[in-house]
């Protein structure tokens, strides 16, 4: 039970090519120079590369030496975020505006490290695929390779992924079945009024009203529609009306986000958003057009995957440092739409660091302008994805 050595002895390689990518972030579509890094670096590894699909996607296919139907698909993000790096180290972004703020150059090189690795012993039975995927932030690529084709491209028997996750100590997994992450959702409510004289609002219908007592209602979904052992957020996130102190709006709109464990809870919180918006409003006599769209798909470990994925991570990293029962996050990801089409796991692996930012404050959360992804968990990510491989399906 340990991390495998001769990844942990390339680690200062494996953290050149990370830092290489952290500097040149690139964002949804656009992974043009990472796309090229990494289908350099497979195909200098002798892996079949294939290219094409959403864009910018790789994907390295090796055969182990023992021959046999069973697939195996290892998937990373490679995209960055539109936000402004304030870290001042020598691999910081170089890119104004672009970042890799959720570590996903760190996911990216921790596959990379691990098919290099196969790609030498190929000690394992069947085929490995490598998804390099564009655009997990905002823009499902994930979806855009299922639907261009990838699991009948590249089938696979199962799927696995991983997040580093700051907030946990550096090292440790998080592997459990069931939802991890949540299914998520934005919504837009133009609320209708009629414009008035601020000193005559008896003349008009007040949108800036219904939009106000519509904020604070809509928390009575979470605290009254849905039940309280489930989880759900609604969170309104904007709100526009108005541009004179003496003008009542006719029209104020307002936007958010909603997160939900389960699909049930998902569709229950949409009608009762539409619900409490057309009651609010027509209590004031206004109307309003409710548009909500589903983003990402619950997370969902299936349970023999995930079993398969507990035995990786502990033989990776030893049992005491494999938790399994942990609250699920109301964040979301794209590797959702993947477990959706195939049999998998997605874990989380802990990213604390002590000197972690340049800001003082320590651990550094995701999409956070000073986050920089720990170096350390490079080979502990490889070798996961190693024993995944080597260990098989049965
Ligand atoms: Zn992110
Ligand atoms: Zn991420």
């Amino acid at each position: 039970m340990a991390v495998i050595k001769a990844l942990e002895e390339n680690q200062s390689t494996f953290t050149e090519w990370r830092h290489k990518i952290h500097s040149n972030p690139e964002t949804a579509f656009e992974e043009i120079d990472t796309g090229n890094f990494v289908a350099e670096k497979l195909e200098s590894f002798g892996i079949e590369v294939h290219r094409g699909l959403a864009k910018t996607a790789v994907i390295g296919t090796l055969e182990g030496k023992e021959k046999s139907s069973q697939s195996i698909g290892l998937r990373a993000d490679m995209d960055a975020l539109d936000l402004d790096e304030l870290n001042t180290f020598e691999h910081k972004s170089q890119v104004d505006g672009k970042m890799h703020a959720c570590g996903h150059d760190g996911h990216t090189t921790m596959l990379l490290a691990a098919a290099k690795y196969l790609s030498e012993t190929r000690n394992f039975k069947g085929k490995v695929h490598f998804y390099f995927q564009p655009a997990e932030e905002n823009f499902g690529g994930a979806n855009v390779m299922i639907k261009e084709g990838l699991f009948d491209k590249f089938p696979v028997d199962m799927v696995f992924g991983m997040h580093n996750w700051p907030g946990a100590n550096a090292k440790v997994f998080h592997v459990k079945p069931g939802a991890l992450l949540a299914a998520n959702a934005r919504f837009e409510i133009k609320i209708q009024g009629k414009g008035a004289h601020a000193a005559m609002p008896n003349q008009g219908k007040d949108s800036i009203l219904m939009s106000s007592n519509l904020i604070m209602a809509l928390q009575s979904v979470a605290s009254r529609v849905i039940a309280p052992l489930d989880s759900v957020v609604v969170s309104v996130t904007q709100v526009h009306g108005g541009s004179a102190w003496n003008v009542l709006p006719d029209e104020v709109i307002i936007r958010g986000s909603l997160r939900a464990l389960t699909n049930e809870v998902k569709e229950k919180a949409f009608a009762a958003i539409r619900e409490i918006t057309n009651g609010i409003c027509s209590a004031y006599g206004g109307t309003a057009i409710v548009d909500i769209v589903s983003g990402y798909p619950v997370t969902f470990n299936d349970e023999v995957a995930t079993k398969v994925a507990l035995k990786a991570a502990q033989k990776t990293i030893g049992e005491n440092k494999v938790i399994t029962k942990f609250a699920s996050t109301m964040g979301s990801e794209d590797f959702s739409f993947m477990l959706q089409e195939v049999p998998g796991c997605y874990v989380l692996l802990g990213n604390d660091k002590s000197e972690s930012t340049d800001s003082g404050t320590s651990p550094c959360m995701l999409h956070n302008p000073y986050y920089d992804f720990n170096d350390e968990l490079i080979p502990v990510g490889a070798s996961y994805f190693v024993n995944l491989v080597e260990n098989g399906l049965d």
